[in-house]
């Protein structure tokens, strides 16, 4: 198998330069393609999966907005989104793991969460995230974009929200309050004030 240098380099910068040229792209100026590094012997160890990675959500039921007997709601550090939610599952579980009730419940909470923070004026839509790489506990990122602001649509949200100035504290939690006490006024469970 041959392979032109030259062409396979052009071509990358061609890939790289589709992407800074899209509106949802955060950055300016020059960008070049870093090279991948060596693949792990395994895959990564997450949190709660092993004595070196303690879980950061078991025992801190200070975070925890609303829960029921399996799931809860807490919230995301603050970012330039009027509204950023976790729902997770109160046991360590993956999705594959999940029984049909588990899954029918899961589709419910996020019908119901959705419409509750899609209700804020301040809104535009409500982006839903499942990546699941950091921690065992199945969670599900709720990411309420701002209203009207075109370079937050889509995947552009996820960088630009690492970047932004976030909004204040006080604003996202007065917007979370919200949010959850129409969610429970749906779906019941327990609000924690
Ligand atoms: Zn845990």
């Amino acid at each position: 198998m041959s392979s032109d240098p030259d062409a396979s380099a052009a071509a990358s910068a061609a890939r790289v330069e589709r992407l800074a040229s899209s509106p949802l792209f955060p950055f300016e100026g020059e960008h070049r393609l870093k090279p991948l590094g060596e693949p792990m012997a395994h895959e990564l160890v997450r949190d709660g999966e092993a004595p070196d990675r303690p879980c950061h959500s078991c025992g801190r039921d200070e975070r925890v907005l609303w829960h029921d007997e399996r799931w809860k709601i807490t919230p995301l550090a603050p970012s330039v989104n009027p509204v950023g939610l976790f729902l997770e599952t109160v046991e360590h579980l993956d999705l594959e793991d999940f029984d049909d009730r588990l899954a029918a419940e899961y589709g419910v909470l996020t019908r119901h969460l959705v419409t509750a923070i899609d209700s804020l004026d301040s809104v535009g839509r409500v982006h839903v995230h499942r990546w699941g790489d950091g921690s065992s506990h199945f969670h599900v990122w709720f990411q309420g974009r701002p209203a009207r602001q075109p370079e937050l649509y889509g995947w552009g949200n996820v960088l630009w929200a690492q970047v932004l100035p976030a909004l204040p504290a006080e604003v996202v939690t007065a917007n979370h309050a919200l949010v959850v006490a129409a969610f429970a006024g749906a779906v019941g469970g327990t609000v924690v004030s």
